[in-house]
This record gives structure tokens, C-alpha cells and sequence, in this order.
């Protein structure tokens, strides 16, 4: 088990200290900005979305450690994923931080860091910000995401 968190923290101070698409992007052409008011994570998600699939994606911000590297390893899992894989993706990722059963498929790869968060109630707005940020881009609504 404290391997496990080792790895955790590990990636995760990793993605913060270096975010990876962290830019505003050039050509994109749906854009969202997410809001966590308990802990004051902030995050705009740039997509350029392509016949459904998703060919580039950013992010800008501020925010705590996990919120930062959630919106990084994000913008890496979901390059060149669709509309469905990415919504797919989501569901696991939420019952991950949760805490509840996650099915073997589809590979959560890195995203899988953030099962500890599931321990820490009050984290997982933090490590869910930039996917309700996400679903808004996709759906192209306009407001400023809130988790509360
Ligand atoms: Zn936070």
C-alpha cells in the first residue's frame, strides 16, 4: 500500500512541477473554465475537437497539486480520444475518486494515480475539476464550471 501512494504522490508531483499541454491552444475550437471554490482550483481546458475526436488539448490555471496534475495527465489521456471514449473515461474516473468497484476495461493508465484520492473526501472536487470542465467544452456550454 505505501508503494502505492509512493507512486502517487510520485506522478503526481510530477505532473505539477512540470504540467504537460500546458498552453493556451492555437486552433482550438471549444474552450471552458472550471471553478473550485472549496479549494480555489481554477482551470481553462482548450479542445480542438475534429470530426468527434479530440486532436489537441490544453490547459491554463491555478490550483493545488492534485487539481494540476488531474488537468495534465487529462490533456495526455484524452489526445486523440472520441467524444465517447473521453465521456467513457469520465464515468471511470469519477467512480475511481469515489471510491466504487471500477471495471477492468477500459485502461485507466495513469489516471489510475488518483485512487488514493478516494481516501480524502474533500480532494475529490480537486482531482474531478477539469473533467466537469471537459463535459462542458464537449457540450459547448458557455458558463464557468462549479463544483459547487
Ligand atoms: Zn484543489
Amino acid at each position: 500500500m505505501s508503494e502505492l501512494s509512493d507512486l502517487y504522490q510520485e506522478v503526481v508531483i510530477d505532473h505539477c512541477r512540470r504540467p504537460r499541454n500546458f498552453r493556451a491552444l492555437e486552433g482550438a475550437n471549444r474552450q471552458a473554465q472550471g471553478y473550485n471554490p472549496l479549494c480555489g482550483d481554477k482551470v481553462t481546458l482548450y479542445v480542438k475537437l475534429e470530426d468527434d475526436r479530440v486532436v489537441d488539448i490544453s490547459f491554463q490555471g491555478s490550483g493545488c497539486a492534485i487539481s494540476t496534475a488531474s488537468a495534465s495527465i487529462l490533456t495526455e489521456t484524452l489526445k486523440g480520444k472520441t467524444r465517447a471514449e473521453a465521456q467513457l473515461l469520465f464515468d471511470r474516473f469519477h467512480d475511481l475518486v469515489t471510491g466504487k468497484p471500477v471495471p477492468p476495461a477500459p485502461d485507466l493508465g495513469k489516471l489510475a494515480v488518483f485512487s488514493g484520492v478516494s481516501e480524502y473526501p474533500a480532494r475529490v472536487k480537486c482531482a474531478t475539476l477539469v473533467w466537469h470542465t471537459l463535459r462542458s467544452a464537449l457540450d459547448r456550454r458557455e458558463e464557468v464550471v462549479s463544483t459547487e
